[in-house]
């Protein structure tokens, strides 16, 4: 294929805590050297770690009449970035040029907050535009410290290159267009040795208006750049060791994961381990583009890697994961045996509230249909079923509607559970041993997941024992 006759090009992205700081910015300027070295690189940034936080919160002031933190925000983000130019960049003139770029971003941003607290409205389009700016000041940075490491290198805004719908906030790319400007704009500069800094996050619409992919979206990016340049790998550079078997934090033997598929890796980012943006894998699926979690912060660390197929290890489970923030919800009694519009309604009660329904289980002797919804969504949903069968409970054909918060869904995640029978006794019969109630569980029949829910104090006991069980915490086969 083409691919083996031109040289390797990697896209790798770095997150707001690879360039967080005057180290961490230098130790991503080496790692994208290294990279530019040994082929074609493509880099994508996020903004340093908190900016877009601060951005995001004064734009929310400046919509309510207050322009000060706005102009309090971009003070100290001259100050911070020009702190780390100076550090990374030895050369006067370069400096200077690089300092200029900022301050027309900074600029910008002024007549942002000043016209969004004239009007005293934030627009999704203004919000976009505000959040871009720590992107905007962090790409030339990044190039600027790759050229001091005598490389070379341009920042490239990504309006240029990532074409989306007009969605703002969280807009979809429009990958033929996305395609046509990469070729226009990165191939040449990849041909002729220049290592492009793309500003993560950011897309601009077909008629030019600056869209964002949403919050996180800088991995998002780096998936969309990879398919439309057709590359053959992605690495996500972060601050932890790639994708692991379990929260460290809960489950001390939790240990890296070296090989997962895109399924397992959807599959978790859905249910919490947040080391990816839930669309990240999307772009590359198709073209099979294997994309690498890294750790900036120890870049000789193997990391993760995500395939079409992955690879088994542990009979079939890959990883654990756990909610706690969430409450089940239980709607029955033996009344409900029969009613055939129990779970239609109740479903649409939860779709017209918008809750965000989580976990699904119905009994076969259906006296009851529980289900799971994010902590936030609780009360809302319960409300609305108590009203949406007021009359049924009037004649307890209907008997309870009860919340439980006291709960978590803990998820066995693998993809090769399917055909592999045993999984659920094994995990069952391991968390009976240690005293753990299950109050619910659930198994979608693609098998890439079975979730269970337990009470929340034992949430812990139980991701323990069941890593334990199928010896996730053994040393990588
Ligand atoms: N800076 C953006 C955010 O904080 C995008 C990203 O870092 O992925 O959401
Ligand atoms: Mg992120």
């Amino acid at each position: 294929m083409q691919r083996e006759m031109t040289a390797r090009l990697q896209v790798m992205k770095f997150g707001g805590t690879s360039v967080g700081d005057v180290p961490c910015m230098a130790r991503t300027a080496q790692i994208l050297a290294q990279g530019a070295r040994a082929g074609a690189c493509v880099a994508v940034v996020s903004a340093m770690s908190g900016v877009t936080n601060r951005l995001i919160e004064a734009a929310q002031r400046a919509g309510a009449g207050d322009k000060a933190q706005g102009t309090a925000v971009l003070e100290s983000l001259r100050k911070q970035h020009t702190e780390v130019l100076q550090s990374l960049v030895r050369e006067e003139s370069a400096r200077k040029a690089i300092e200029e770029e900022m301050l027309e971003v900074l600029a910008e941003g002024r007549r942002l907050f000043e016209g969004t607290a004239l009007l005293r409205e934030l627009t999704p389009r203004t919000l976009d535009a505000i959040s871009s700016l720590g992107e905007r000041l962090s790409a030339p940075l990044v190039a600027g410290a790759v050229r001091d490491l005598g490389l070379q290198s341009e920042a490239v805004d990504a309006t240029e290159v990532i074409i989306t719908d007009a969605f703002h906030g969280g807009a979809e790319p429009l990958m033929d267009r996305t395609r046509e400007e990469c070729e226009v704009r990165l191939r040449p500069m990849l041909e002729k040795g220049i290592v492009p800094v793309v500003t993560g996050f950011i897309g601009a619409s077909t008629e030019g208006k600056l869209t964002t992919l949403g919050r996180g979206g800088s991995d998002f990016s780096a998936t969309i750049l990879g398919a439309a340049l057709n590359a053959d790998e992605v690495i996500i550079w972060t601050d932890v060791d790639g994708v692991l078997t379990a929260d460290p934090r809960l489950v001390p033997e939790a240990r890296t994961i070296p090989v997962i598929s895109y399924r397992e890796a959807a599959e978790l980012a859905f249910f919490g381990a947040k080391v990816l943006h839930p669309k990240t894998l999307k772009p590359v699926m198709q073209a099979a583009i294997p994309v690498w979690i890294r750790n900036s912060f120890f870049p000789e660390r193997p990391g993760t890697k995500i395939t079409p197929e992955g690879r088994s290890i542990g009979g079939g489970v890959k990883a654990l994961t756990a909610i706690q923030d969430v409450a089940l919800i239980s709607v029955g009694g033996p009344g409900i045996v029969g009613l055939p519009d129990v779970v239609g309604r109740t479903f649409s009660t939860t779709a017209e509230v918008r809750a965000n329904v989580l976990l699904i289980s119905q009994s076969s002797s259906q006296n009851d249909i529980c289900f799971i919804v994010s902590a936030a969504d609780a009360q809302r949903t319960v409300d609305a079923l108590r009203r949406e069968f007021a009359q049924d409970l009037a004649h307890e054909k209907v008997e309870h509607i009860t919340v439980d918060t006291n709960i978590a869904i803990v998820a066995v995640v693998g993809e090769n559970m399917r055909g592999t029978p045993g999984v659920a006794g094994k995990t069952f019969n391991a968390l009976g041993r240690e005293n753990v109630n299950l109050i619910a569980i659930a198994q979608g029949s693609s098998e890439s997941n079975i979730s269970f829910v337990v009470e929340e104090k034992a949430m812990k006991t139980a991701l323990i024992t069941t890593h334990r069980e199928f010896g996730l915490g053994a040393a990588a086969s």
